[in-house]
C-alpha cells in the first residue's frame, strides 16, 4: 500500500471518529423539532436543559436509522446496549453530561471496503464500533458583541458516532474512505450529510509507528474537521510535522489539535495529559436498549443497493462507461432518476450523456432537485426515442429539451404545438413530392437528361411545400426514386 512518508520512513496510522446528525424530526430523548435553522433555544425542554425530574426516552427512529447505518457497514449490532453519561462541564452542555453509549454500543466489529486512491485494490478498513448519542449545544462568539450566547437548540440532536480501527495508512485513503461512507450513509437515508450544517463531522487521530511495526509514540487527535479536503490536508500536515520532530531527534507528545484552515497549519487545542476523565456511569434514567433479532433483520431488509454495487452494475448490465457510471450513481436520486430514463426503453448510452450533461446543467440552472424537476424520466425517454426515430433532430432536441424544463410538457406535444414535428408519413411526403415534379416538369426533363445538380432544386421545393416539416431524410430516398422512374 502506498504511503505519504515512502517507502522506508515511518509508515502513517489513522483513525477516523465520524459524527452523523441522523434524519429524525425530533431530537434524541425529547420531542423537540430537529430542524436546522431555527431561532436560538426556540427547540428546548426540560430534558435537554437537563432540569431536575425531567425524563429522557430514546428516540426509535434514531435507533433504527442507527441500526440501518451499523447493518450497512457489516457491523454485528448487539440485542442489548446501554446508554451511559459521559461527565464534563462546557458550556455547552447544561446537563454536566453527555448521554452516549458506552460498553455495549448499539454495534461493533463491521468494515467499510474503500478503492485505494492509486490503483484498483481494495482496502477493508475496520469499523470498531457505532453508538448513538447526543449533541451538545453551540456558543455564538459573534452574535452579541463582547458576550458569548449559547443556543441549545443542538444539545439533544440525535447524532450516530462511527469509530473506525486506526488502519487508514494515509491522508488520501482517509479521504477516500470519508467519501465511500458519505456516499453509503445518504443512500440509506440516515442522514443528509450536510457539513455546512454541521451534519457531518469528522475528528481524526494520527500517528507514526516504524517499518518494523514499533509501537506509536506520540498521538495527534484532530477534532472537528468541518471538510474532507480538510481532513486531508491537517493529516499531512501532521504526517510532516511528526516526521520533522522526531529526525531531529525530538518526541511527539500527544495532543488535541484543531486544523487552522486560514493559517493552514495545526494548533494545539490542550495536551493529552490533561485529558479530562469523563466518569461514564450507566445512564439511570433509561433502561438497556434491548432490540429483538427479529426487529434487526426487518431492518436488514431496509438496506438499498449500495451506491458502488449499483455503479457496478451499470457497467455490467447497461454498458454505461465507468466514469459516468460513478457520476450518474453520486446520489440515489440522480441514479434512480438515471434508472427509470432507460427503464422507460431509452438507450443507456444515450441516456446517460442526456442525464449527465443536459439534465445537470439544466437543474443547476433552475437550482431545483431531482424530485421537483419538471421533465420525468418517462418524458426524457420519450423525447430520446423521437431523436432515435428520425422524427426530431439531434440539433433542435436541445431547444425541445428547454421547452419542456420551462413548461413540464412531453416533447411530442411540445412538437405538435410548434408543427416541429417531422412528417416521415409516407403518402404525406409523396403526395408533395409529386405536385413539385408535376409543377415543374420542364426541370424534371432536364435531370433525366443529366443535369443531376437540379436535386437540390427539387429538394427545397418539396421542402418548402411541406412548410418545412418533412423529413429531409425521409425525402431524399423518395424523391430519387419519383426522379429515376421514366
Ligand atoms: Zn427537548
Amino acid at each position: 500500500m502506498s504511503t505519504e512518508t515512502g517507502d522506508n520512513g515511518p509508515e502513517a496510522v489513522i483513525g477516523l471518529e465520524i459524527h452523523v446528525q441522523l434524519a429524525t424530526m425530533s431530537k434524541m430523548f425529547c420531542a423537540d423539532p430537529a430542524e436546522y435553522g431555527r431561532p436560538p433555544n426556540s427547540a428546548v425542554c426540560p430534558v435537554c436543559l437537563g432540569l431536575p425530574g425531567a425524563l429522557p426516552v430514546p428516540n426509535a427512529k434514531a435507533v433504527e436509522l442507527g441500526i440501518r447505518a451499523a447493518l450497512g457497514l457489516h457491523c454485528e449490532v448487539h440485542e442489548r446496549s446501554v446508554f451511559a453519561r459521559k461527565h464534563y462541564f462546557y458550556p455547552d452542555t447544561p446537563k454536566g453530561y453527555q448521554i452516549t453509549q458506552y460498553d455495549p454500543p448499539l454495534a461493533s466489529k463491521g468494515y467499510l471496503d474503500v478503492p485505494d486512491p492509486d490503483g484498483y485494490a481494495i482496502s477493508r478498513v475496520g469499523i470498531r464500533r457505532v453508538h448513538l448519542e447526543e449533541d451538545s449545544g453551540k456558543l455564538l462568539h459573534e452574535r452579541l458583541p463582547g458576550r458569548t450566547g449559547i443556543d441549545l437548540n443542538r444539545a439533544g440532536i440525535p447524532l450516530l458516532e462511527i469509530v473506525t480501527e486506526p488502519e487508514l495508512r494515509s491522508p488520501r485513503q482517509a479521504r477516500a474512505f470519508l467519501d465511500r461512507l458519505k456516499r453509503a450513509l445518504e443512500y440509506m437515508r440516515v442522514s443528509d450529510c450536510n457539513m455546512e450544517e454541521g451534519s457531518l463531522r469528522v475528528d481524526a487521530n494520527i500517528s507514526l509507528q516504524d517499518r518494523e511495526g514499533v509501537a506509536p509514540a506520540g498521538r495527534t487527535e484532530l477534532k472537528n474537521l468541518n471538510s474532507f479536503r480538510n481532513v486531508e490536508r491537517a493529516l499531512r500536515f501532521e504526517i510532516d510535522r511528526h516526521a520533522g520532530i522526531r529526525s531531529s531527534g525530538g518526541e511527539v507528545t500527544s495532543e488535541t489539535m484543531l486544523w487552522d484552515d486560514a493559517a493552514a497549519e495545526t494548533r494545539g487545542m490542550r495536551s493529552k495529559e490533561a485529558a479530562p476523565d469523563y466518569r461514564y456511569l450507566p445512564e439511570p434514567d433509561i433502561p438497556p436498549l434491548v432490540v429483538a433479532s427479529e426487529r434487526i433483520e426487518g431492518i436488514r431488509g431496509t438496506l438499498p443497493e449500495m451506491p458502488w454495487a449499483r455503479c457496478a452494475r451499470l457497467v455490467s448490465d447497461l454498458g454505461v462507461s465507468a466514469e459516468h457510471a460513478h457520476v450518474l450513481t453520486a446520489s440515489r436520486e440522480l441514479a434512480d432518476y438515471y434508472e427509470a430514463v432507460v427503464a422507460a426503453s431509452a438507450e443507456p448510452g444515450d441516456a446517460a450523456n442526456w442525464v449527465l450533461g443536459e439534465v445537470l446543467a439544466a437543474l443547476k440552472s433552475e437550482g431545483c432537485g431531482l424530485e421537483s424537476f419538471p421533465v420525468r424520466p418517462a418524458d426524457l425517454a420519450g423525447m430520446l426515442d423521437l431523436v432515435a426515430s428520425g422524427r426530431l433532430s439531434r440539433a433542435a432536441s436541445r431547444d425541445v429539451f428547454g421547452r419542456m424544463v420551462e413548461t413540464g410538457k412531453p416533447a411530442a406535444q411540445i412538437l405538435g404545438d410548434d408543427g416541429m414535428l417531422r412528417i416521415r408519413d409516407e403518402d404525406a411526403v409523396r403526395g408533395w413530392i409529386d405536385a413539385v415534379l408535376a409543377e415543374h416538369s420542364g426541370e424534371v426533363r432536364r435531370y433525366r437528361e443529366g443535369e443531376n445538380q437540379l436535386f437540390d432544386f427539387f429538394m427545397g421545393r418539396v421542402m418548402r411545400r411541406s412548410g418545412g416539416k418533412a423529413d429531409p431524410d425521409r425525402v431524399r430516398p423518395l424523391l430519387l426514386e419519383a426522379l429515376e422512374e421514366s
